[in-house]
């Protein structure tokens, strides 16, 4: 099929559309914005290997219904949906049935995605999709490192937008250049010109943007083990922002608090339009514990910390979304089965956080409904669960939230991406269909299929595929 997530409901007929050079792809005035419609030309242009070159015409004939063909469709056609899309390719031409915006975007990439090249022309088959997802906030977690190049940056974020993400968190590590300080980045971080045409891809391919920024620990923005900090290696000046080890912020300096309102500020730009804002806040494995912050209790430091920066982010329209690991008595699970709880008694001060936080639980060995997420949301948290690599663990991060009607669902990625694309795909098709497509094999094969037309490699080694080394690399 080929289509992820793999339809919940389907049919297949043993007819063809065939086209070759043209396809005219009429849709109702205002489905979507202008600027999406070259991205969608280029996705049509790859999938068919340069051979189809795709017009988009404007009707004000057609209402929740668009119509693919080889020829001007000219005639009425209006349909009613709700959240669902529809996909009807006959040998005549295909009919895409939505109910706004986000609707077409996914009939259209099922559409592109059943495009295939014969000699000299090409084909979709003939098919009847119906779907629709079973968890409505479907986010993945991409991290920004030093060694993510952009192009692996857009082959990320087209299969997000394939697999039918509503929502990706942009977490750079170091690698995006605050305008309102340089300093705290490495000296090639990406500037928003380089990343701004990768947020309108996402637009376009019906996700939105969180931008994510740690307000606590990992403020090196950096892992633990490694030891580099983006900001202390870059100016050690900076110095007065963090605690003394430079893991934490030290968030009783009025200048940190300062910095931090204006990146937030410039992230926003970034990422564009949008409801939610990440703070991280995991691991916070130490903090107030330099000059400044030994003055004052930790745990209120702690709690006004995510208060005040909570309040900063409803002014801008948006909500926050934490990491919920320090945020749980871990006396009360089996940590064999919840390994990432973290933090020594700080989960005393959720009970004074306001409830328009959104708890993000990540659980990475935990395969049973997630007893934690369960808890946070009696506590009255909008809850997400976050699995990682292993699909037993993604399996049931969204049966917590199917079955329970939890919030959503975010995808993490963190420094294994380089290797496990395929749970982008697999992770997708748990928030949308019942059944699944297939195991690791199958994915890591539709997720090539996907990466090598979304992002063309011309025969460039090191940017075709998933990684740039064929051999094992250390990232
Ligand atoms: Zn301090």
């Amino acid at each position: 099929m080929y289509i992820i997530p793999n339809p919940k409901k389907y049919m297949l007929f043993d007819e063809w559309f065939d086209f070759s050079d043209k396809l005219i792809i009429t849709l109702p005035v205002g489905t979507v914005p202008a600027e999406y419609i070259p991205v969608y030309t280029e996705l049509i242009s790859n999938y068919t290997a340069g051979m189809t070159k795709a017009e988009f015409v404007l009707s004000d004939k057609l209402c929740g219904a668009a119509v693919i063909s080889k020829e001007p469709f000219c005639d009425t056609l209006c349909e009613k949906t709700d959240d669902e899309y529809e996909l009807h390719v006959k040998p005549d031409g295909a009919k895409l049935v939505f109910s706004g915006e986000t609707g077409f975007i996914h009939a259209l990439t099922s559409f592109i995605q059943l495009i295939r090249i014969d000699e000299g022309y090409c084909y979709a088959r003939a098919t009847d999709v119906w779907d629709s997802p079973k968890i409505n906030f479907r986010a993945a977690h991409l991290c920004v490192f030093r060694e993510t190049t952009l192009g692996f940056l857009k082959k990320s974020i087209a299969m997000c937008g394939m697999a039918k993400y509503s929502h990706i968190v942009l977490e750079f590590w170091g690698m995006y250049r605050y305008k309102c300080c340089p300093g705290l980045s490495w000296r090639d971080a990406y500037t928003d010109a380089q990343i701004k045409p990768l947020v309108l891809f996402a637009n376009a391919l019906g996700i939105e943007v969180i931008p994510m920024l740690n307000h606590m620990g990992h403020a090196s923005q950096g892992r633990v083990a490694i030891g580099k900090h983006s900001a202390l290696d870059t100016d050690l000046s900076l110095a007065p922002l963090f605690e003394d080890d430079g893991w934490s912020w030290c968030t009783s300096n009025p200048k940190t608090q300062n910095l931090l309102a204006q990146c937030r500020r410039e992230l926003c730009e970034l990422c564009g339009e949008g409801k939610y804002f990440h703070i991280g806040f995991d691991e916070a494995y130490t903090f107030a514990t330099c000059r400044r912050c030994m003055k004052y209790d930790r745990l209120t430091l702690m709690k006004e910390q995510i208060i005040n920066t909570n309040n900063d982010i409803r002014s801008l329209g948006r909500r926050t979304i934490m990491w919920a690991d320090m945020m749980h008595d871990k006396s009360t699970y089996d940590m064999k089965v919840y390994t990432c709880l973290t933090g020594s008694g700080e989960y005393v001060i959720k009970k004074d956080l306001p409830r328009d936080i959104i708890m993000a639980e990540w659980q990475y060995d935990c395969t049973e409904i997630f007893k934690t997420a369960l808890s946070l949301n009696e506590d009255g948290f909008d809850t997400v669960t976050c699995p990682w690599e292993k699909y037993g663990n993604i399996d049931a991060a969204t049966e917590t939230v199917a079955q329970n009607g939890l919030f959503g669902v975010i995808e993490t990625t963190w420094h294994t991406l380089g290797r496990n694309i395929d749970r982008l795909s697999y992770a997708g098709e748990k928030m949308w269909s019942i059944e699944g497509t297939g195991g690791h094999a199958v994915h890591h094969l539709i997720s090539a299929f996907h990466m090598r037309r979304c992002v063309p490699s011309n025969g460039n080694y090191a940017e075709a595929g998933i990684n740039e080394h064929e051999l094992p690399s250390l990232y």
